[in-house]
C-alpha cells in the first residue's frame, strides 16, 4: 500500500495564521505524537490541571493519539508520511482532512539520532520516514534494510545505502556492526521483540542497539 503525505501545520484550535515555529519539531527528537480530533466535533485540546498534570479531554472530546516521525520540515511546515493501512482513525483522518482544519502536535520525543559508526537501520514501512530521516542528518557511515513495496520507499529508493529486505530478522543475523557500530530496528511488534531478544543473546551491550515496536 502507498504511504500518504500529510502536511501538517501545528498545535491550534483554529485555522493557522502564523504558522512559523515548525522549526522546533525539527531538533532533540526524530518524532511527535499526532492529537486528531473526533470526526464533527470542535477540538478539545489538553490542558495543564491544578495539580500540574495535563488533563485529557475525555467522552466524546477524547483524541486519537498515535505516534509519527517528523519526515521532513521547514520553518512553516511539519511533514508526515502515513502507511495507509485498513483499520486505520489516522489514515482515515488524513484521506479526509481538508486544509485548514486543526490538529494537535506533540513533541518532539521519542529519541534522536543513534549514536555508533556505522548505524545498521532495519525497518518496515512505517519506519520508513524515520530511516529517512536518520540517513539524511547522521554524518556516519550508514546501511538500512527495508521490508517496504518499492512504491512505498520513497527517497530511499534512490539511496545506495538501502537494500531491500524480505526479511529483517535475516538481514539482521547477516549484519555485523563491528566494535562500534549501533544497531536501530523498527518494525511491527513481535518483529521488533525478537530482534531484541537476537541482538541481546548474541551479546551486543544494551547501549548498541534499540529495537522498537513502531506497531501492534
Ligand atoms: C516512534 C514511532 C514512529 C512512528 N513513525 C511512523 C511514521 O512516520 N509513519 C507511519 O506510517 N507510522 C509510524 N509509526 C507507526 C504508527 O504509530 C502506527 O502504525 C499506529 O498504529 C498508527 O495509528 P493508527 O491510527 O493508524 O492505528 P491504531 O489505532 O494504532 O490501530 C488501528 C488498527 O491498525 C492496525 N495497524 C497499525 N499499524 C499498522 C500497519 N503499519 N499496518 C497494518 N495494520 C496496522 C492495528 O493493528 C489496529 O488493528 C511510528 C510508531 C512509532 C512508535
Amino acid at each position: 500500500m502507498r504511504g500518504a503525505r500529510a502536511r501538517i501545520w501545528g498545535w491550534r484550535s483554529s485555522p493557522p495564521t502564523r504558522p512559523a515555529d515548525a522549526a522546533r519539531f525539527g531538533t532533540g527528537g526524530l518524532h511527535v505524537r499526532l492529537l486528531v480530533p473526533p470526526d464533527g466535533r470542535v477540538p478539545a485540546w489538553p490542558r495543564i490541571g491544578g495539580s500540574a498534570r495535563v488533563d485529557w479531554p475525555s467522552g466524546p472530546d477524547a483524541l486519537h493519539r498515535p505516534v509519527y516521525t517528523v519526515s521532513d520540515l521547514g520553518a512553516d511546515r511539519v511533514d508526515i508520511d502515513m502507511f495507509d493501512h485498513p483499520g486505520s482513525p489516522t489514515c482515515d483522518w488524513a484521506r479526509g482532512v481538508v486544509p485548514g482544519a486543526p490538529v494537535g502536535i506533540m513533541g518532539p520525543g521519542g529519541g534522536w539520532l543513534p549514536e555508533g559508526d556505522p548505524l545498521l537501520l532495519f525497518g518496515d514501512e512505517t519506519a520508513v520516514p524515520a530511516i529517512l530521516r536518520i540517513l539524511r542528518i547522521t554524518g556516519v557511515p550508514a546501511r538500512a534494510w527495508v521490508t517496504a513495496a518499492p512504491e512505498d520507499l520513497a527517497a530511499l529508493g534512490a539511496d545506495r545505502r538501502v537494500t531491500r529486505s524480505g526479511d529483517l530478522l535475516e538481514a539482521l543475523d547477516a549484519a555485523n556492526p563491528g566494535p562500534g557500530g549501533f544497531v536501530w530496528f523498527a518494525a511491527r511488534d513481535g518483529i521488533a521483540r525478537e530482534a531484541r531478544r537476537r541482538l541481546t543473546a548474541c551479546g551486543l551491550p544494551r547501549g548498541r542497539f534499540s529495537a522498537i515496536a513502531y506497531w501492534r
